[in-house]
C-alpha cells in the first residue's frame, strides 16, 4: 500500500504520513545530538514543503537557508540569526500561514521527507540526506519566489 502526500507529493508506504515521519525525526533529534545537529533544516524543510509558513516567513526562511547552506554558519550562529528574525517585538508578520490565506503555489518537490526516511541508515547518512533535502527545497522554492 502506497499513498501520496496531498501537500508535498511524497510517496508514503503503509500508514505513514509526512507528519508521523516528522514527529519521529524530531524525537530522534531531541535525544541524539548527532541527529539534532540538522534540526533547523528538518523543521524548515517540513514547514516549507507543507505550506505552513506565511509569505513573509517563506521569504525569511529562504534567506536563512541560503545563508546557512552557502556560508557554512555554525548551528549557534544560525540560532542567533534566526532569533533576530523571529523575536516577536521586532517582527510585524506572522510565521504560520493563516487558515484563510490563499495556498502557496504547488511545487513538484524532487525530494521529500519520505526520501530521507526511506534512505538513511545512521546519524551520518541522516545529516547528509537532510542537508541534501534542504538544498533541493531551497533551490525549488527560490525558483518559485526569486
Ligand atoms: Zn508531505
Amino acid at each position: 500500500m502506497t499513498s501520496i502526500c496531498p501537500e508535498c507529493g511524497a510517496r508514503l508506504s503503509g500508514d505513514e504520513t509526512c507528519q508521523t515521519i516528522f514527529e519521529m525525526f524530531l524525537s530522534r533529534e531531541y535525544v541524539d545530538p548527532a541527529y539534532g545537529a540538522v534540526h533547523f533544516l528538518t523543521v524548515a524543510c517540513f514547514m516549507l514543503q507543507h505550506g505552513r509558513y506565511s509569505d513573509q516567513a517563506v521569504a525569511w526562511m529562504r534567506d536563512l537557508l541560503r545563508d546557512y547552506l552557502d556560508q557554512d554558519l555554525t548551528p549557534a550562529q544560525l540560532r542567533h540569526r534566526a532569533s533576530q528574525g523571529t523575536s516577536s517585538q521586532s517582527r510585524q508578520w506572522k510565521v504560520l500561514r493563516a487558515g484563510d490565506a490563499p495556498p502557496l503555489p504547488k511545487v513538484a518537490w524532487s525530494m521529500t521527507i519520505a526520501d530521507v526516511a526511506h534512505q538513511y541508515t545512521d546519524a551520518d547518512s541522516y545529516r547528509v540526506l537532510i542537508t541534501q533535502w534542504a538544498r533541493v527545497t531551497l533551490r525549488e522554492i527560490s525558483a518559485l519566489q526569486p
